[in-house]
Protein backbone atom coordinates (compact mmCIF):
# COMPACT_ATOMS: atom_id res chain seq x y z
CA UNK A 1 0.00 0.00 0.00
CA UNK A 2 0.98 3.05 -1.21
CA UNK A 3 2.48 5.40 2.70
CA UNK A 4 0.11 8.64 3.23
CA UNK A 5 0.02 10.24 6.39
CA UNK A 6 -3.41 10.67 7.76
CA UNK A 7 -5.54 14.12 8.44
CA UNK A 8 -5.57 14.02 12.25
CA UNK A 9 -1.96 12.91 12.42
CA UNK A 10 -0.88 16.01 10.03
CA UNK A 11 -3.44 18.04 12.42
CA UNK A 12 -1.51 17.13 15.48
CA UNK A 13 1.92 17.84 13.73
CA UNK A 14 0.45 21.58 13.19
CA UNK A 15 -0.23 21.96 16.75
CA UNK A 16 3.14 20.56 17.80
CA UNK A 17 5.25 22.69 15.43
CA UNK A 18 3.12 25.27 14.00
CA UNK A 19 2.97 26.31 10.87
CA UNK A 20 3.44 27.04 7.98
CA UNK A 21 4.75 23.70 8.19
CA UNK A 22 7.03 21.19 5.64
CA UNK A 23 6.15 17.28 6.58
CA UNK A 24 8.57 14.80 5.18
CA UNK A 25 7.35 11.27 5.03
CA UNK A 26 10.85 9.11 5.01
CA UNK A 27 8.99 5.86 4.08
CA UNK A 28 7.34 7.33 1.14
CA UNK A 29 11.02 8.25 0.08
CA UNK A 30 11.89 4.49 0.28
CA UNK A 31 8.83 3.21 -1.86
CA UNK A 32 9.61 5.38 -4.85
CA UNK A 33 13.21 4.19 -4.29
CA UNK A 34 12.08 0.50 -4.53
CA UNK A 35 10.32 1.45 -7.51
CA UNK A 36 13.63 2.40 -9.47
CA UNK A 37 15.62 -0.51 -7.82
CA UNK A 38 12.80 -3.40 -8.77
CA UNK A 39 12.68 -1.83 -12.09
CA UNK A 40 16.06 -2.01 -12.82
CA UNK A 41 16.79 -4.98 -10.83
CA UNK A 42 18.98 -7.19 -13.40
CA UNK A 43 20.93 -4.04 -14.87
CA UNK A 44 23.71 -1.88 -13.76
CA UNK A 45 22.05 1.23 -13.10
CA UNK A 46 22.69 3.34 -10.23
CA UNK A 47 20.54 6.38 -9.18
CA UNK A 48 22.13 9.85 -8.26
CA UNK A 49 19.33 11.83 -6.02
CA UNK A 50 18.93 15.25 -7.71
CA UNK A 51 18.93 16.93 -4.38
CA UNK A 52 18.31 20.53 -5.61
CA UNK A 53 14.82 19.25 -4.99
CA UNK A 54 15.30 18.88 -1.37
CA UNK A 55 18.73 19.17 0.57
CA UNK A 56 17.99 19.00 3.77
CA UNK A 57 20.76 16.81 5.66
CA UNK A 58 18.38 14.58 7.01
CA UNK A 59 16.70 13.32 3.83
CA UNK A 60 20.36 13.50 2.17
CA UNK A 61 21.21 10.99 5.23
CA UNK A 62 17.81 9.11 4.93
CA UNK A 63 18.36 8.67 1.12
CA UNK A 64 22.24 8.01 1.74
CA UNK A 65 20.67 5.30 3.65
CA UNK A 66 18.51 3.71 1.15
CA UNK A 67 21.72 3.39 -1.15
CA UNK A 68 21.49 6.17 -3.55
CA UNK A 69 24.41 8.49 -4.92
CA UNK A 70 23.28 12.25 -4.86
CA UNK A 71 23.99 14.35 -7.81
CA UNK A 72 24.46 18.02 -7.00
CA UNK A 73 23.58 21.61 -8.81
CA UNK A 74 26.40 23.58 -6.62
CA UNK A 75 29.38 23.33 -4.60
CA UNK A 76 27.39 24.36 -1.72
CA UNK A 77 24.88 21.16 -2.39
CA UNK A 78 28.32 18.87 -2.88
CA UNK A 79 29.31 20.48 0.43
CA UNK A 80 26.15 19.41 2.06
CA UNK A 81 26.47 16.37 0.91
CA UNK A 82 29.72 15.50 2.04
CA UNK A 83 28.00 16.95 5.27
CA UNK A 84 25.57 14.30 5.06
CA UNK A 85 28.24 11.66 5.10
CA UNK A 86 28.45 10.89 1.39
CA UNK A 87 31.75 9.40 -0.02
CA UNK A 88 33.18 11.97 -2.89
CA UNK A 89 33.08 8.77 -5.22
CA UNK A 90 28.72 8.73 -4.39
CA UNK A 91 28.72 12.61 -5.16
CA UNK A 92 28.11 13.93 -9.00
CA UNK A 93 28.39 17.36 -10.10
CA UNK A 94 26.73 18.66 -12.87
CA UNK A 95 27.26 21.73 -13.61
CA UNK A 96 25.52 24.97 -15.40
CA UNK A 97 27.31 27.35 -16.53
CA UNK A 98 29.74 27.56 -12.91
CA UNK A 99 32.86 29.53 -13.24
CA UNK A 100 35.79 27.20 -13.62
CA UNK A 101 37.12 28.09 -9.86
CA UNK A 102 34.13 25.87 -8.77
CA UNK A 103 34.56 22.93 -10.98
CA UNK A 104 38.34 23.15 -9.47
CA UNK A 105 36.71 23.16 -5.61
CA UNK A 106 35.12 20.12 -7.17
CA UNK A 107 37.98 18.46 -8.07
CA UNK A 108 39.98 18.96 -5.40
CA UNK A 109 37.19 17.50 -3.03
CA UNK A 110 37.22 14.15 -5.38
CA UNK A 111 34.01 14.05 -6.49
CA UNK A 112 32.63 13.15 -9.90
CA UNK A 113 31.59 16.20 -12.81
CA UNK A 114 29.99 16.60 -15.17
CA UNK A 115 30.85 19.48 -17.66
CA UNK A 116 28.50 21.93 -19.67
CA UNK A 117 30.49 24.08 -21.52
CA UNK A 118 33.11 23.83 -24.29
CA UNK A 119 35.38 27.07 -22.34
CA UNK A 120 34.87 24.92 -19.08
CA UNK A 121 36.24 21.59 -21.01
CA UNK A 122 39.22 23.44 -22.77
CA UNK A 123 40.07 24.92 -18.97
CA UNK A 124 39.58 21.38 -17.45
CA UNK A 125 41.77 19.74 -20.34
CA UNK A 126 44.42 22.42 -19.77
CA UNK A 127 44.92 21.97 -15.76
CA UNK A 128 43.98 18.20 -15.60
CA UNK A 129 45.02 16.50 -18.85
CA UNK A 130 43.59 13.17 -18.57
CA UNK A 131 44.82 13.22 -14.82
CA UNK A 132 41.01 13.07 -13.97
CA UNK A 133 38.34 11.55 -15.55
CA UNK A 134 35.12 14.04 -16.39
CA UNK A 135 31.75 13.71 -17.69
CA UNK A 136 30.26 15.51 -20.65
CA UNK A 137 27.30 17.43 -20.14
CA UNK A 138 25.22 17.21 -23.82
CA UNK A 139 22.15 19.33 -25.15
CA UNK A 140 20.57 16.25 -27.75
CA UNK A 141 18.06 19.24 -29.30
CA UNK A 142 15.49 17.52 -28.31
CA UNK A 143 11.97 18.70 -26.87
CA UNK A 144 10.44 17.22 -23.96
CA UNK A 145 9.14 17.86 -20.29
CA UNK A 146 6.29 19.39 -18.50
CA UNK A 147 6.62 22.90 -20.36
CA UNK A 148 9.37 25.30 -21.48
CA UNK A 149 10.52 26.40 -18.21
CA UNK A 150 11.48 23.07 -17.32
CA UNK A 151 12.53 21.67 -20.38
CA UNK A 152 16.25 21.27 -20.45
CA UNK A 153 17.08 19.85 -23.70
CA UNK A 154 15.51 21.71 -26.35
CA UNK A 155 17.54 23.55 -29.36
CA UNK A 156 17.00 27.05 -27.24
CA UNK A 157 17.99 25.72 -23.56
CA UNK A 158 21.64 26.93 -22.33
CA UNK A 159 21.61 23.44 -20.91
CA UNK A 160 24.75 21.18 -21.85
CA UNK A 161 27.20 21.32 -25.24
CA UNK A 162 24.95 20.76 -27.98
CA UNK A 163 25.58 17.69 -29.60
CA UNK A 164 25.89 19.36 -32.74
CA UNK A 165 29.15 21.04 -31.67
CA UNK A 166 30.66 17.05 -31.17
CA UNK A 167 33.58 17.75 -33.24
CA UNK A 168 34.29 21.01 -30.73
CA UNK A 169 33.91 18.50 -27.90
CA UNK A 170 36.44 15.65 -29.59
CA UNK A 171 39.27 18.27 -30.70
CA UNK A 172 39.56 19.74 -26.88
CA UNK A 173 39.62 15.74 -25.50
CA UNK A 174 42.08 15.11 -28.31
CA UNK A 175 44.21 18.24 -27.52
CA UNK A 176 44.44 17.06 -24.36
CA UNK A 177 44.23 13.51 -24.23
CA UNK A 178 41.02 13.93 -21.74
CA UNK A 179 39.48 10.79 -20.16
CA UNK A 180 35.43 11.10 -20.86
CA UNK A 181 34.62 8.81 -18.56
CA UNK A 182 30.84 9.77 -19.07
CA UNK A 183 28.02 11.08 -21.19
CA UNK A 184 25.26 12.94 -19.54
CA UNK A 185 21.75 13.68 -21.13
CA UNK A 186 19.02 15.58 -19.23
CA UNK A 187 16.04 16.39 -21.20
CA UNK A 188 13.83 18.41 -18.52
CA UNK A 189 11.27 17.28 -15.75
CA UNK A 190 7.60 15.75 -15.88
CA UNK A 191 9.14 13.62 -18.69
CA UNK A 192 6.11 10.64 -18.98
CA UNK A 193 7.07 9.22 -21.94
CA UNK A 194 9.46 6.42 -22.21
CA UNK A 195 10.67 7.14 -25.33
CA UNK A 196 12.40 10.54 -24.87
CA UNK A 197 14.86 8.22 -23.01
CA UNK A 198 15.65 5.62 -25.41
CA UNK A 199 15.62 9.04 -28.16
CA UNK A 200 18.53 9.96 -26.04
CA UNK A 201 20.00 6.69 -26.29
CA UNK A 202 19.98 7.10 -29.66
CA UNK A 203 21.54 10.42 -30.02
CA UNK A 204 24.13 9.04 -27.70
CA UNK A 205 25.10 5.78 -29.36
CA UNK A 206 26.29 7.51 -32.44
CA UNK A 207 28.45 9.65 -29.96
CA UNK A 208 29.88 6.71 -27.59
CA UNK A 209 32.25 5.14 -30.27
CA UNK A 210 34.90 8.20 -30.40
CA UNK A 211 35.09 7.98 -26.45
CA UNK A 212 37.08 4.86 -26.21
CA UNK A 213 37.45 5.29 -21.88
CA UNK A 214 33.86 5.94 -21.24
CA UNK A 215 32.27 3.76 -18.49
CA UNK A 216 28.98 5.99 -17.64
CA UNK A 217 26.07 6.56 -19.62
CA UNK A 218 24.07 9.26 -17.64
CA UNK A 219 20.18 10.17 -18.96
CA UNK A 220 19.75 12.63 -16.13
CA UNK A 221 16.12 13.07 -14.43
CA UNK A 222 12.72 14.00 -15.06
CA UNK A 223 10.68 11.27 -13.85
CA UNK A 224 6.77 12.53 -13.24
CA UNK A 225 4.66 11.64 -10.55
CA UNK A 226 1.46 11.88 -9.94
CA UNK A 227 -0.73 15.01 -8.40
CA UNK A 228 -3.76 13.62 -8.43
CA UNK A 229 -5.03 15.85 -11.15
CA UNK A 230 -3.12 14.40 -13.72
CA UNK A 231 -2.34 10.93 -12.19
CA UNK A 232 -0.02 9.60 -14.34
CA UNK A 233 2.78 8.78 -12.97
CA UNK A 234 6.09 8.03 -15.48
CA UNK A 235 6.07 4.04 -16.18
CA UNK A 236 9.68 3.12 -14.31
CA UNK A 237 9.53 -0.35 -15.46
CA UNK A 238 8.78 0.56 -19.07
CA UNK A 239 11.79 2.66 -19.24
CA UNK A 240 13.42 -0.44 -17.48
CA UNK A 241 12.52 -2.52 -20.21
CA UNK A 242 12.69 0.16 -23.57
CA UNK A 243 16.21 1.62 -21.93
CA UNK A 244 17.42 -1.98 -21.60
CA UNK A 245 16.55 -3.21 -24.65
CA UNK A 246 17.93 -0.27 -26.29
CA UNK A 247 21.24 -1.35 -24.70
CA UNK A 248 21.28 -4.81 -26.09
CA UNK A 249 20.37 -3.46 -29.07
CA UNK A 250 23.37 -1.70 -29.47
CA UNK A 251 26.18 -4.41 -28.31
CA UNK A 252 28.16 -5.28 -30.63
CA UNK A 253 30.75 -7.75 -29.90
CA UNK A 254 33.54 -6.13 -28.09
CA UNK A 255 31.16 -3.53 -26.86
CA UNK A 256 32.12 -2.45 -23.39
CA UNK A 257 29.15 -2.64 -21.16
CA UNK A 258 28.28 0.70 -19.93
CA UNK A 259 26.84 1.64 -16.32
CA UNK A 260 23.85 3.34 -16.60
CA UNK A 261 23.13 6.63 -14.24
CA UNK A 262 19.81 7.97 -13.32
CA UNK A 263 19.13 11.32 -11.29
CA UNK A 264 15.54 11.54 -10.11
CA UNK A 265 14.98 14.27 -7.86
CA UNK A 266 11.12 15.15 -8.04
CA UNK A 267 10.48 10.95 -8.20
CA UNK A 268 11.82 10.62 -5.04
CA UNK A 269 10.71 13.54 -3.06
CA UNK A 270 7.60 14.71 -4.42
CA UNK A 271 5.02 12.93 -2.64
CA UNK A 272 6.43 12.11 0.26
CA UNK A 273 6.12 15.91 1.04
CA UNK A 274 2.80 18.11 2.89
CA UNK A 275 2.93 22.00 3.29
CA UNK A 276 0.35 22.49 6.35
CA UNK A 277 -1.08 26.14 6.73
CA UNK A 278 -3.63 27.60 8.72
CA UNK A 279 -6.38 29.77 7.61
CA UNK A 280 -6.00 33.36 8.17
CA UNK A 281 -8.86 35.01 6.71
CA UNK A 282 -12.12 33.87 4.56
CA UNK A 283 -13.14 37.09 1.64
CA UNK A 284 -16.49 36.62 0.29
CA UNK A 285 -16.85 38.85 -2.93
CA UNK A 286 -18.30 39.17 -6.41
CA UNK A 287 -15.65 37.57 -7.93
CA UNK A 288 -14.93 34.43 -5.65
CA UNK A 289 -14.64 33.52 -2.34
CA UNK A 290 -10.81 34.04 -1.05
CA UNK A 291 -9.24 32.15 1.22
CA UNK A 292 -5.96 33.50 2.93
CA UNK A 293 -3.22 30.92 4.45
CA UNK A 294 -0.44 32.03 6.67
CA UNK A 295 2.01 31.52 3.76
CA UNK A 296 2.82 32.55 -0.04
CA UNK A 297 4.74 31.96 -2.60
CA UNK A 298 7.79 33.06 -0.39
CA UNK A 299 7.15 29.58 0.93
CA UNK A 300 5.44 27.55 -2.25
CA UNK A 301 6.01 28.93 -5.07
CA UNK A 302 5.45 26.46 -7.83
CA UNK A 303 2.04 27.80 -8.45
CA UNK A 304 2.80 31.13 -9.74
CA UNK A 305 6.36 30.43 -11.41
CA UNK A 306 5.23 27.25 -12.78
CA UNK A 307 1.42 27.20 -12.73
CA UNK A 308 1.83 23.76 -11.25
CA UNK A 309 -0.98 22.20 -9.65
CA UNK A 310 -0.80 21.05 -6.11
CA UNK A 311 -3.89 19.27 -4.29
CA UNK A 312 -5.37 21.13 -1.42
CA UNK A 313 -7.19 19.56 1.21
CA UNK A 314 -9.16 21.03 4.21
CA UNK A 315 -8.11 18.64 7.16
CA UNK A 316 -9.79 19.98 9.31
CA UNK A 317 -12.97 19.59 8.08
CA UNK A 318 -12.50 16.66 5.36
CA UNK A 319 -16.49 15.75 5.34
CA UNK A 320 -18.16 19.36 4.81
CA UNK A 321 -19.93 20.63 2.18
CA UNK A 322 -17.80 21.37 -0.89
CA UNK A 323 -17.37 24.50 -2.31
CA UNK A 324 -15.35 26.78 -4.53
CA UNK A 325 -12.42 28.80 -3.58
CA UNK A 326 -9.41 30.93 -4.54
CA UNK A 327 -6.79 29.75 -2.09
CA UNK A 328 -3.86 32.88 -1.84
CA UNK A 329 -1.47 33.49 0.48
CA UNK A 330 -0.71 36.68 2.97
CA UNK A 331 2.04 38.34 0.97
CA UNK A 332 1.71 41.97 -0.10
CA UNK A 333 1.78 40.58 -3.91
CA UNK A 334 -0.69 38.15 -5.84
CA UNK A 335 0.20 34.92 -4.45
CA UNK A 336 -2.45 32.53 -5.86
CA UNK A 337 -1.82 29.17 -4.39
CA UNK A 338 -5.23 27.78 -6.71
CA UNK A 339 -8.49 29.50 -8.47
CA UNK A 340 -11.78 28.15 -8.50
CA UNK A 341 -10.52 24.94 -6.50
CA UNK A 342 -13.39 22.76 -4.67
CA UNK A 343 -12.33 22.52 -1.17
CA UNK A 344 -14.84 21.00 1.86
CA UNK A 345 -16.35 24.16 3.50
CA UNK A 346 -13.56 26.33 4.43
CA UNK A 347 -13.57 28.20 7.97
CA UNK A 348 -10.73 30.51 9.36
CA UNK A 349 -8.66 28.40 11.62
CA UNK A 350 -8.89 25.50 9.18
CA UNK A 351 -5.71 23.89 8.52
CA UNK A 352 -5.31 23.15 4.69
CA UNK A 353 -2.35 20.70 3.34
CA UNK A 354 -0.78 21.31 0.32
CA UNK A 355 0.22 17.97 -1.20
CA UNK A 356 3.07 17.05 -3.51
CA UNK A 357 4.87 19.68 -1.87
CA UNK A 358 8.22 17.51 -1.24
CA UNK A 359 10.59 18.68 -4.38
CA UNK A 360 11.32 22.25 -5.33
CA UNK A 361 8.83 23.42 -2.26
CA UNK A 362 10.91 24.69 0.93
CA UNK A 363 14.09 24.67 -1.02
CA UNK A 364 12.73 27.29 -3.43
CA UNK A 365 11.23 29.03 -0.40
CA UNK A 366 12.74 33.23 0.69
CA UNK A 367 12.15 35.88 3.13
CA UNK A 368 10.22 38.03 0.60
CA UNK A 369 7.66 40.09 2.89
CA UNK A 370 10.77 39.61 5.72
CA UNK A 371 8.47 36.38 6.67
CA UNK A 372 10.15 33.77 7.99
CA UNK A 373 10.89 30.37 6.22
CA UNK A 374 8.96 27.28 7.31
CA UNK A 375 9.74 24.61 9.92
CA UNK A 376 10.69 21.17 8.80
CA UNK A 377 9.54 17.86 9.99
CA UNK A 378 11.24 14.46 8.88
CA UNK A 379 7.93 11.42 9.91
CA UNK A 380 9.93 8.54 10.36
CA UNK A 381 9.46 5.12 12.05
CA UNK A 382 5.90 6.41 13.04
CA UNK A 383 8.03 9.54 15.21
CA UNK A 384 7.98 13.13 13.82
CA UNK A 385 11.90 14.73 14.27
CA UNK A 386 12.18 18.81 13.78
CA UNK A 387 14.57 19.12 11.18
CA UNK A 388 14.56 22.85 10.26
CA UNK A 389 13.29 25.42 13.50
CA UNK A 390 11.33 28.26 12.05
CA UNK A 391 12.77 31.72 11.36
CA UNK A 392 12.96 33.77 14.08
CA UNK A 393 13.76 37.32 13.85
CA UNK A 394 17.48 37.42 14.84
CA UNK A 395 17.61 35.30 11.08
CA UNK A 396 16.64 38.24 9.13
CA UNK A 397 19.18 40.51 11.00
CA UNK A 398 22.01 37.83 10.91
CA UNK A 399 23.92 38.95 7.86
CA UNK A 400 22.68 42.72 7.53
CA UNK A 401 25.55 45.10 8.58
CA UNK A 402 24.29 48.02 10.39
CA UNK A 403 26.15 51.41 9.13
CA UNK A 404 25.65 54.59 10.99
C1 LIG B 1 16.97 19.23 -11.86
C2 LIG B 1 17.83 18.15 -12.39
C3 LIG B 1 17.47 16.82 -12.21
C4 LIG B 1 16.20 16.39 -11.51
O1 LIG B 1 15.04 16.74 -12.16
P1 LIG B 1 13.65 16.17 -11.59
O2 LIG B 1 12.63 16.70 -12.52
O3 LIG B 1 13.48 16.72 -10.21
O4 LIG B 1 13.76 14.69 -11.59
C5 LIG B 1 18.33 15.85 -12.68
N1 LIG B 1 19.48 16.17 -13.31
C6 LIG B 1 19.85 17.44 -13.50
C7 LIG B 1 21.13 17.72 -14.19
C8 LIG B 1 19.04 18.46 -13.06
O5 LIG B 1 19.41 19.73 -13.28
Amino acid sequence: MSQQLTNEYLTGLAKEFGTPLYVYHAEKIQEQYNKLTKAFNNSNTVFFYACKALTNINILRYIKSLGANVDCSSINEVRLALYAGFPPARILYTSNGIGFSEIEEAQALGVIINIDSLSNLEKFGKKFGRSYPVGVRLRPNIMAGGNLKISTGHDKSKFGIPVDQIEKVLDVVRRYDMNIADLHIHTGSEIKDADVFVKSIEILFDIIPHFKELKFIDLGGGFKVSDRRDFTETDIDAIAKKVNESFASHTQPGARNFQVWFEPGKFLVSQCGYFVTQVNVIKETSSATFVSVDSGFNHLIRPMFYDAYHHIENISNPSGPEKKYSVVGNICETDTFAWDRTLNEVREGDHLVFHNAGAYGFEMSSNFNSRFKPAEVMVKDGKAFLIRKRDVFEDLLRSQVLVD
